[in-house]
């Protein structure tokens, strides 16, 4: 993987057939800086498509461009020939193909560049062409910014662009809270505010843009579905399937409910299963020095960050919580 700025030689002086996609499930940050390279690039005349392997949280839809978004699982006949198409591929805020689920065959067997841009630990960098990986970063959208700052043209910064790019790192720093939110984080921001940035509108559209059911759901969980384990300043969140059809929970409704446990005092790391389609999923959080990151890839097939992280089993979520019970006391002095 070669450092990304050699796309500056070719990016702006000719137009080009261009993809940009994400991980599945896209979350604030990677349709933010999905969207904002977008509105960055299409001022350089170039054809551009953005895919998102699936569907998206409903809070995302206010989102400037996001009626551009196709879904690859329903549309994968039209995605399959615009990519055999394309010049160049952007992959956004993930670090390994297989996170584009379904799509990942198709980005593996196109012909042309890809480049990488995402801040999560150890990236497939053979797949990529070009790339640029750092996981200090406080999020893909930090690292749109900077590369359309690098390339000189950070000029064409406009609101649209700076909505889709504050969205993300606002997201994926905890509203600017994780000891990721450098200086550098706030002068990007500082930038946006000065070309008149409504901050408040965009923290209301994600943050406040819920239904009823998903409070209840979230009072059902925390009251039924919550187990703490203090010898291991540890607590896990279940939701089986039948929750989810109780309360007509939709993607992105889960997002958020394990930083819950992390407001419980002591508890350094918090887990939760969600029943999915096809597949248990599981995402972990962890303050201080537990590394998430380690623990999703030896015993759940994911990974992430040091801090936040997520994977998968193929166990019922009552035999996948007792998997994760029986794996704790190998950590018990970690997590003191
Ligand atoms: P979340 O729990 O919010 O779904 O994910 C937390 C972080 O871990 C995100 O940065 C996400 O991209 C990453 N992540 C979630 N699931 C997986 C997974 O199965 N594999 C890898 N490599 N990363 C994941
Ligand atoms: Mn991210």
């Amino acid at each position: 993987m070669q450092n990304i700025d050699q796309l500056y030689k070719t990016l702006f002086h000719q137009p080009q057939k261009i993809v940009i996609t994400t991980h599945q499930k896209p979350d604030g940050d990677a349709m933010g800086s999905s969207l904002g390279l977008y509105h960055f690039l299409k001022q350089f005349n170039h054809t551009i498509h953005i895919i998102s392997p699936t569907n998206w949280a409903n809070f995302l839809n206010w989102m400037p461009g996001i009626d551009k978004v196709i879904d690859f699982e329903l549309q994968k006949e039209k995605c399959k020939k615009i990519v055999a198409e394309a010049e160049l591929i952007f992959c956004l805020d993930f670090n390994v193909l297989h996170r584009t689920k379904n799509f990942a065959t198709v980005i593996e067997h196109a012909s042309c560049t890809k480049a990488l841009i995402d801040h999560h630990e150890m990236p497939q960098v053979d797949a990529f062409t070009y790339g640029v990986s750092n996981t200090a970063k406080s999020s893909t959208s930090e690292m749109v910014y900077d590369f359309i700052a690098h390339s000189g043209y950070d000029s064409k910064i406009n609101l649209d662009i700076a909505a889709c790019l504050y969205t993300g790192v606002m997201t994926d720093t905890g509203s600017f809270r994780f000891p990721s939110t450098t200086a550098g984080v706030h002068k990007m921001v500082a930038h946006f505010l000065e070309l008149g940035l409504q901050q408040t509108i965009i923290h209301e559209n994600i943050y406040d843009n819920f239904l009823e059911n998903r409070l209840r759901f979230i009072g059902f969980v925390l009251n039924n579905r919550m187990e703490v384990m203090y010898e291991y300043n540890t607590a896990i969140m279940y939701v089986y399937k039948a929750d989810l059809l109780r309360y007509d929970i939709k993607t992105g409704d889960t997002e958020g409910l394990v930083n819950y446990l992390l407001t419980i005092q002591g508890i350094k790391f918090a887990a939760i299963i969600v029943d999915r389609d096809e597949e248990r999923k599981w995402s972990f959080r962890s303050k201080g020095n537990f590394d998430v990151n380690s623990f999703a890839r030896k015993h759940f097939e994911g990974g992430g960050h040091f801090n936040a992280s997520g994977g998968r089993s193929d166990e019922t979520v009552n035999d996948s919580i007792k998997t994760f019970k029986s794996i704790l006391p190998q950590y018990e002095l970690q997590l003191q």
